[in-house]
């Protein structure tokens, strides 16, 4: 009972030291903390909102931790399964600023139709903004969703048609510091 699922298969352990960049070791260290958290080795929305309300206590996550929790599960299947949470917890913490970007530019598409748009966008800054709360210390220019947006728009729609491409996005993350900083809660996540 229980141990089932408790050692990481040889061809998985290959996979993910292919396509991650942790070690052998650190793989079987993190399977061990997931399983640990997580004994059904799924880790289901309401477990993943839970550890961002620890992280967030005074403000409202639970918006942000469903965008998140939609692209940690890459099959779509409702729950989040250690490779997947690898795979999401290898980019966010270990990738180049490339990788973490293109991780971004997918939670912020929220329908994968390769364009976010200003709604796409709104709908996550505005989870940003309920979930830091008085934290956040913005401009007064930018300082609620839709301002934040406009202004954001401004900066990276280079052909001003309402929606960015991942180039666009790629190329304005790299010169706007605080969409890379908005990254680093991931790095805060586990
Ligand atoms: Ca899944
Ligand atoms: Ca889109």
């Amino acid at each position: 009972m229980g141990n089932r699922k408790s050692k990481l298969k040889p061809e998985v352990l290959d996979k993910l030291k292919k396509e991650t960049k942790f070690t052998e070791s650190e793989l079987q260290q993190w399977h061990k903390g997931f399983l640990h958290d997580c004994p059904t080795g799924k880790l289901t929305f309401d477990e993943f909102q839970g550890i961002y309300r620890q992280f967030f206590p005074q403000g409202n996550s639970a918006n942000f931790a469903k965008f998140v929790f939609t692209t940690f599960d890459d099959n779509n299947d409702g729950t989040v399964e250690f490779e997947e949470f690898i795979m999401a917890l290898s980019v966010t913490s270990r990738g180049t600023l490339d990788e973490k970007l293109n991780w971004a530019f997918q939670l912020y598409d929220l329908d994968n139709d390769g364009y976010i748009t200003k709604a796409e966008m709104l709908n996550i800054v505005e989870a940003i903004f309920s979930m830091v709360g008085d934290a956040v210390n913005l401009p007064e220019e930018e300082n609620t969703p839709q301002k934040r947006v406009e202004k954001i728009f401004q900066r990276m729609d280079k052909n001003h048609d309402g929606r960015l491409t991942r180039e666009e996005f790629l190329i304005g993350a790299k010169s706007d510091p605080s969409i890379v900083q908005a990254l680093s809660i991931y790095d805060g996540l586990v």
